[in-house]
């Protein structure tokens, strides 16, 4: 398995192995990159899921993508120390399950990447610590502290994390700002997408070349490619169960690389009737479906802020999977998107119906998955409920009008106090970086 630039458009494309496409994160043309086939798993292994171990199914699958670079010992204690924590499919109602993806250290999906990538980058690096490594990485919420937290005291590894001042959730901040080490927090006066696009101007920046700048965005193949794992994981346990029916996703999708990872997945041969891509009033895919115009506009804030993107950098590899056909990509994904209002009308009803409590997010799944279930019969949907309800503490307990408790996970950081370097411009993030 090889890895080019989406940007590439020449015949004979210049290809890089999993680990340069890891190290670069972004491809020099700033294209994301991509892999050069899609491996298709056996399908006597998909059909006995059910049959195997979480490990086992995890390691088959991100195996072909690994080829021999990292030895078959190796990667499986990388996939074993990744999945330290359960997934589980829970029966909400009816024909609804959701799929918690928040049981991991920071109670966010993106520890499985986050975990992921740091292993891998671990491996790679052993015996080079003293040639600094610098994971730059933007996030809009939970990327920053699943980081964090799976690249804490990585040895050769320095973390910069930027995130939007005033728009991720207190404790979202705290996961980013109180671990000290090797992980850096700047707080920066702007939107997700001004971060987004700083982190970019680094990449890109001549100076900054020596400084063995890497990406830890859900661009990083080494992040996104694990995410397939919730959704072989999902299967197996349906497959457990009993249930037959065929299987809808609706994920919440900010940068859209969860989604992605599932339709990979679905590409390699796990069978999937249909994913929804759920969206806030940050409705830029949803509208390019409607009218083939792709036309993102402004980035506005919601309740569910951890999707607030308006230009997903995972769409083209979305696209891609289909051979950049949009009839051919409408057979199988849909997507829509909510307004706050409806998002906690949602969470209410959610909650007085069936007990549940979702967050913001898994609530906007839940929206998607009952517009899918409207144009579809005799299958199952699973919403992902991608962050624990407390990660948003004050828009559930005002909307819920409960109390909820505090995990031990989020108590911990609590306890510390915040550190974080503010910045305004492109021109003080290269400062910062020139000097850490
Ligand atoms: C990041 C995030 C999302 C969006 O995931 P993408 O892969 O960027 O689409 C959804 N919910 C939560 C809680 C997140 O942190």
């Amino acid at each position: 398995m090889r890895y080019y630039s989406l940007n590439d458009k020449k015949e004979n494309k210049d290809m890089v192995s999993f680990r340069e496409a890891m190290i670069k994160g972004l491809a020099p043309d700033r294209g994301l990159y991509f892999p050069s086939e899609i491996p298709k798993l056996d399908p006597d292994f998909l059909n006995n899921l059910d049959t195997y171990s979480d490990n086992e199914i995890a390691f088959r699958a991100i195996k072909p993508f690994i080829n021999n670079e990292i030895p078959e010992t190796e990667l499986r204690k990388i996939v074993s120390e990744t999945l330290n924590f359960s997934i589980p499919v829970v029966p909400v109602k009816d024909n609804y399950s959701t799929l918690e993806l928040f049981h991991g250290p920071t109670m966010a999906f993106k520890d499985v990447g986050a975990r992921f990538m740091a292993r891998c980058l671990g491996f790679f690096n052993r015996g080079k610590e003293q040639a600094t490594i610098r994971v730059l990485v933007a996030t809009s919420g939970d990327t920053g502290g699943a980081v964090a937290n799976g690249f804490l005291g990585v040895p050769g590894v320095e973390v910069i994390i930027l995130y939007p001042k005033d728009k991720v959730s207190d404790i979202q901040e705290r996961q980013l700002t109180t671990l000290g080490k090797n992980i850096h927090a700047l707080r920066v006066s702007g939107s997700f997408d001004d971060c987004q696009n700083m982190v970019k101007s680094a990449f890109l920046d001549p100076e900054t070349q020596e400084l063995n700048l890497t990406s830890a965005n859900s661009i990083n193949i080494a992040r996104w490619l694990p995410q397939m794992f919730y959704y072989f994981l999902a299967k197996k346990q349906v497959m457990s169960s009993g249930r037959k029916k065929k299987l809808i996703f609706a994920v919440p999708s900010g940068n859209f690389g969860n989604i992605c990872a599932g339709m990979m997945a679905s590409a390699m041969g796990l069978e999937v009737e249909h994913f929804v891509a759920a969206t806030n009033i940050n409705d830029t895919v949803p509208r390019y479906l409607e009218s083939e115009a792709y036309a993102p506009e402004p980035t506005r804030p919601t309740i569910s802020n951890a999707m607030d993107v308006s230009d997903p950098s995972n769409f083209v590899r979305i696209e891609k999977l289909f051979n950049n056909s949009l009839p051919l990509l409408k057979k199988q994904f849909s997507s829509c998107s909510f307004t706050d209002e409806q998002t906690r009308e949602a969470m209410k009803k959610l909650y007085t119906s069936s007990g549940y409590i979702a967050d913001p997010h898994g609530a906007v799944g839940f929206l998607g998955a009952k517009k899918a279930m409207t144009e579809k019969s005799d299958v199952h949907a699973i919403f992902l409920e991608t962050a624990h309800p407390v990660k948003f503490r004050e828009e559930v307990e005002r909307t819920l009008g409960l109390t909820l408790e505090l995990p031990p996970q989020i108590q911990e950081v609590m306890e510390h106090p915040k550190s974080f370097t503010s910045i305004s411009d492109y021109k003080e993030l290269k400062d910062f970086l020139m000097n850490t």
